[in-house]
């Protein structure tokens, strides 16, 4: 064994857990939930020690994946490593459609490519693979669809039982992903608050680990390889503002958690990117929260109305830390309408080969009225996520037939 090998074998520089309300530490050498004041618990890390023993050079060498960045990841040991061949995603230049909005730079972070074809894979991963060394046996998890896909998955991968709990119009696509990974998979009536109360509900009974979003730890920390990753792809500078769209809000925090690592282990410097809540004006908590000057959503949305189910999520637990990170990044929250993120969906996969998920397209939205309202300068870089590939949501286009049986009359085709 060459001692790269070694040193990235013994590489964990995780320190403590933190309570995100009261600061309050917290041992991490076992799982847990949320905090004893109920909010969601940050992973902390010695980061000296981090920084000491890897640089830029050395990571250029390592595999093109998540666990990459090993030494600001929770993971103990390399073969606890729960992976479906999570890989680096592209970011795509949209020269013609940052022209046609009036911007002048953007780019698209395509997460369609990763396993189960959605952003859920990063947190996933992280979380089965914590929770598998910490003997976890079954996991339960409420969800829009895509993280129970990726749940059902890596619990297949990491031989953990899987229950997973959606709303009941989650689109059959999804539903049947789901199942064919082998969860106990259940449609319940009502949005995912009704789900989260089935698996909170079931704790005891059914030995259930509950892996809501932010419930546990470690899905913030498979996630926080986005930001990680924009960096890398712009040569450790950053954008000056990120779309990103909203519903539990891990992601959000993910990334700006990353960016901040990374600048205290001084990887980048100067300001960092303006993190901009996407949402839609049928479930806008959070846009309603900032807009309001409030540092919480004081009551879940009600009535849930959109079809962009990614951001169906009425009141995020991780309220207080994305309305928390939107301010400190001096970004912003904006809501898009439902026929808007179609049009410009249909219009993107036409016009630039493009195909996002609606979530996706919401983001793209929300970046031409920035430009039009002046949010953002039409010089600033953004990037833009595609959280999911597009083929799992409906396409609403028509086929046409052909009678092969006739003469085909072909100056009518
Ligand atoms: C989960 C999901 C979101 C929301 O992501 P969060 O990090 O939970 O806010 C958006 N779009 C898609 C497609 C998703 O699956």
């Amino acid at each position: 064994m060459n001692t790269s090998t070694l040193d990235f074998e013994k590489a964990c520089f995780v320190s403590h857990l933190e309570c995100s309300e009261t600061g309050s530490r917290i041992e991490a050498d076992k799982l847990h939930g949320l905090s004893t004041s109920g909010a969601p618990l940050l992973v902390k890390y010695d980061l000296i020690s981090a920084q000491n023993s890897f640089n830029k050079k050395e990571l250029s060498h390592r595999p093109s994946n998540i666990w990459r960045y090993r030494e600001l990841l929770p993971y103990k040991s390399t073969k606890d490593i729960i992976s479906l061949g999570e890989m680096m995603t592209p970011l795509i230049e949209m020269p013609l459609t940052a022209n046609k909005l009036g911007g002048e730079s953007l780019l698209i972070k395509d997460e369609g490519r990763m396993p189960t074809a959605s952003f859920k894979a990063r947190g996933i991963a992280l979380a089965v693979t914590m929770a598998k060394s910490f003997g976890i046996k079954k996991i339960a998890i409420p969800t829009a669809g895509n993280a129970g896909a990726a749940l059902s998955a890596y619990a297949a991968r990491a031989g953990i039982e899987a229950y997973v709990f959606t709303p009941e119009d989650t689109p059959e696509v999804t539903l049947k992903e789901i199942a064919f990974h082998g969860a106990k998979t259940f449609r319940v009536k009502g949005l995912i608050d009704s789900c989260g109360k089935v698996v909170n509900g079931g704790i005891d009974e059914m030995g259930w680990f509950d892996m809501s979003t932010l419930k546990e730890p470690y899905r913030i920390e498979g996630k926080k390889t986005m930001g990680f990753e924009i960096a890398e792809q712009l040569n450790w500078s950053l954008p000056d503002v990120i779309f990103y769209p909203t519903g539990g809000g891990t992601g959000i925090i993910a990334m700006w958690k990353a960016f901040k690592e990374l600048k205290e282990i001084g990887w980048i410097q100067g300001p960092l990117p303006r993190m901009v809540a996407v949402q839609t004006t049928g479930c806008a908590p959070i846009v309603h929260a900032f807009e309001n000057g409030s540092d919480s959503v004081l009551k879940p949305w009600n009535p849930v109305k959109t079809n962009v189910h990614g951001v169906r999520v009425p009141k995020p637990l991780g309220d207080r830390l994305i309305l928390r990170t939107i301010r400190e990044s001096e970004g912003f929250a904006i809501a898009v309408e439902d026929f808007e993120v179609e049009d410009s969906r249909i219009a993107t996969a036409k016009e630039t080969g493009s195909h996002l998920c609606p979530e996706g397209s919401a983001c793209l939205v929300a970046y031409q009225k920035s430009l039009r309202k002046k949010m953002i300068r039409k010089t600033d870089q953004a990037v833009l996520f595609n959280c999911a590939n597009g083929l799992k949501s409906p396409m609403p286009v028509q086929t046409l037939e052909l009678d092969v049986s006739e003469n085909i009359d072909y100056s009518k085709l």
